[in-house]
């Protein structure tokens, strides 16, 4: 079974083509700059040479039209014709308190995604434009969408409520989502495979730290607890954006400099993290090259990173009431042994203690905790578009 998985960002579009008979990749690719100048394809066959189309690309429908082109070219393609592909996985942000877990996309569901455009107005829309152009491109295929809200769902009303008149809860929708999950429930499962133990019954912190970063706590394969909230906002101290604060600073922020909402929000999203401290990038490598070099603004914007991520595992630990296994993933979480080093620095009284020379790898499955460490400490590579497609798969095989 051929499986397409898209992911709409708001001008770029993300794809991979997998033989789902043995998980193997066939193709992937990127587009960059739909509807602006420049708008580019970069399409790899695996095997075959990596191909470079430069083209208008006004709307998600025409990136995707080329992306179809590309997978179905007769010289660097990776399929004769698009009656290949058997069904397409779409990634979506927000599925609000609609779904638990990966569904059919029916009108229903269309109308529902729709209905969560509220609480995610960047990232639901051109999700949606994804599904809608595929539905154009390839009429019959079937379609299924898999959400980074879904997995979040199992968590108890006390991770989720905010202490705030319950009426918003009700009247907005004002709860904790949590995001990021097909990437905690990939890496935790997978986490478990390694460790040959038992998914079901165990309890895992998982940390996503990439540009956008997350913590969660899983137990018995259940999200539990989990550090974005509302929106990807809260938690951890990210690449541009603030994560936990005293909300107190928002309103007085903006009485002192005069902001409008937009522009606030514009502050906490894209101007704070390790880039407002830093002053000197949102990238991490960046960051960590101006600390080396003496700048104390760097690394102090490192040294908050660190310890945010420390403390969300102390406090998912005691949440859990233990912890058998920490992961790492996503881009800093699989390239960085530095910064896994020192997070898991000082840990000790609970049971971690790292491997620095199992440590020392970049992206792939590794157990990096001593044999001794109670506390098993993994680094897994993410790999959401595969979780996507197995979902597919699931559903279709199902249907
Ligand atoms: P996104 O959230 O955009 O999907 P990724 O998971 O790809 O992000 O992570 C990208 C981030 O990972 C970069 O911004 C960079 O800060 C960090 N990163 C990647 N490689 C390294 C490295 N070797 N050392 C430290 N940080 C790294």
């Amino acid at each position: 079974m051929n499986i397409l998985v898209i992911n709409c960002g708001s001008s770029s579009l993300k794809y991979q083509l997998l033989d789902m008979n043995g998980e193997v990749l066939m193709a992937k690719g990127l587009v960059e700059r739909i509807g602006l100048e420049g708008a580019q394809l970069k399409n790899e066959t695996t095997g075959k040479e990596k191909e470079v189309i430069v083209t208008p690309m006004k709307n998600h429908k025409e990136a995707l039209s080329v992306v179809l082109r590309a997978l179905t070219d007769e010289k660097l393609g990776a399929i004769k014709d698009l009656s290949e592909i058997d069904a397409c996985g779409h990634r979506v942000v927000h599925a609000g308190e609609k779904f638990s877990g990966s569904v059919l996309i029916t009108d229903e569901v269309m109308a529902a995604l729709e209905e969560c455009i509220e609480l995610a107005p960047l990232h639901n829309p051109p999700n949606i434009t994804g599904v809608k152009a595929i539905q154009e491109l390839i009429p019959n295929i079937v379609n299924i969408g898999v959400f980074d809200t879904a997995f979040h769902q199992t968590m108890p009303k006390e991770s989720y409520i905010y202490p705030l008149p319950y009426e918003y809860y009700k009247k907005y929708g004002l709860r904790r989502y949590g995001f990021h999950g097909t990437s905690h429930r990939y890496v935790s499962a997978r986490a478990a495979e390694v460790l040959d133990m038992d998914y079901n019954n165990m309890k895992i912190i998982t940390c996503h730290l990439g540009n956008g970063a997350s913590v969660a706590a899983i137990k018995n394969g259940k999200s539990v607890a989990t550090s974005m909230g509302f929106t990807p906002l809260e938690g951890l101290a990210m690449g541009t954006r603030t994560g936990d604060m005293d909300p107190a600073i928002v309103t007085f922020l903006m009485g002192k400099e005069n902001l409008t909402i937009k522009e606030m929000d514009n502050i906490l999203n894209k101007k704070s993290g390790v880039l407002g401290i830093s002053g000197v990038s949102s990238d991490f490598r960046d960051i960590e090259n101006a600390a080396d070099e003496g700048n104390e603004r760097a690394q102090l914007a490192i040294d908050i990173f660190r310890v945010r991520v420390k403390k969300y595992i102390a406090a998912y630990a005691a949440v859990m009431g233990g912890v058998d296994a920490v992961v790492f993933t996503a881009g800093l979480g699989e390239n960085s042994p530095v910064d896994r080093k020192n997070i898991c620095d000082g840990l000790e009284f609970m049971g971690i203690k790292i491997d620095d020379e199992a440590n020392n790898v970049r992206g792939k499955d590794t157990l990096i905790s001593t044999k001794d460490s109670k506390v098993k400490v993994l680094l897994i590579p993410t790999n959401e578009e595969l979780m996507i497609a197995r979902d597919t798969k699931e559903i279709v095989e199902a249907l």
